[in-house]
């Protein structure tokens, strides 16, 4: 299918490459403790610029930040540099995409607004392990049109994460966002997918934002995922603009877009992508609370 041959921030030729065995790898107890901790990593730095979002501050003032900490915590931006084949490598350690854009956005000396919505992508590789996660924020005051967006935007992750169980599949995570996107008449992103991820970015299996479910691969503990649905008020058709990067909606009307990565324990998700005092407040009730 069209579909099933992109996958998040990948073009089709790429895709082919690395999910062409469509082999999921299973983490060993070991690998999950890395995958923990670069997971707590790049949500601190997420956490960080959270906070800094407000109306006059710059996405390359946000980048900065972010490289500068994910460097002095020892790990690697995993974006910058990243090159699928046929693509310029990517300049940035985050993705920072405003309003109609979608993925991919690059960051820009020009302030953000009140009334702007920004996407935030990042990840980091820490002990050869990485952590991904995205948020959209509202930049001072937004429309309630807006606010309603980001919020579906993140229940449609909540929903999709409480699917990631042993002997679920992969159309189940699918269809929960689909279900709950539909319900508010969003657009749902097609060209590009959530992913496994461990030592790479991008691993098997593909995690379409809409399917059926009981299709596709079956779950298994040990398994990681990004799992990050990508909602628009309009159309769920995207175009790429001349930076060969940056995508936008087609219609340019807004987009949000959100991230963790999880862990598939035998007791159901972990996500990964917490910070301390987040995983805390969660007193370790992580799966009963996204289920809820
Ligand atoms: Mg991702």
């Amino acid at each position: 299918m069209f579909e099933d041959s992109r996958i998040g921030g990948l073009l089709s030729a790429t895709t082919k490459i690395l999910f062409g065995k469509r082999m999921i790898i299973a983490k060993s107890q070991k690998d999950m403790e890395k995958m923990r901790a670069v997971g707590e990593l790049i949500a601190e730095v997420r956490e960080t610029l959270r906070a800094m979002v407000v109306p006059g501050v710059s996405t390359l003032e946000l980048n900065t930040a972010a490289e500068k900490m994910m460097r002095d915590a020892g790990s690697i931006p995993t974006f910058i540099g990243y090159k699928p084949r046929g693509m310029s490598p990517f300049p940035f350690a985050i993705c920072a995409s405003p309003n109609a854009e979608v993925v991919h956005g690059f960051s820009k000396d020009v302030p953000l607004v009140d009334g702007d919505i920004i996407s935030l992508d990042m990840a980091c590789t820490l002990n050869g392990f990485v952590g991904d996660t995205a948020i959209t924020l509202a930049v001072g005051e937004v429309s309630d049109e807006i606010k309603q967006l980001i919020r579906v935007t993140e229940e449609c992750l909540a929903l999709g994460i409480a699917q990631c169980r042993p002997n679920n599949r992969i159309g189940d995570i699918s269809a929960a966002i689909q279900g709950h996107a539909e319900k508010f008449g969003y657009g749902i992103v097609r060209d590009y997918t959530g992913h496994g991820i461990g030592r790479s970015m991008h691993e098997a299996p593909q995690i379409a934002n809409y399917g059926r479910a009981g299709t596709k691969e079956r779950i298994r503990a040990g398994y990681c995922f990004a799992i990050e649905p990508m909602l628009n008020i309009g159309t769920h058709e995207t175009k790429t603009l001349d930076d060969g990067w940056t995508v936008v909606t087609k219609d340019e009307k807004l987009s949000a877009h959100c991230e963790h990565t999880i862990a598939v324990t035998v007791d159901g998700p972990e996500i990964l992508t917490l910070t301390k005092e987040q995983k805390k407040a969660l007193n370790g009730e992580v799966a009963a609370k996204i289920a809820a």
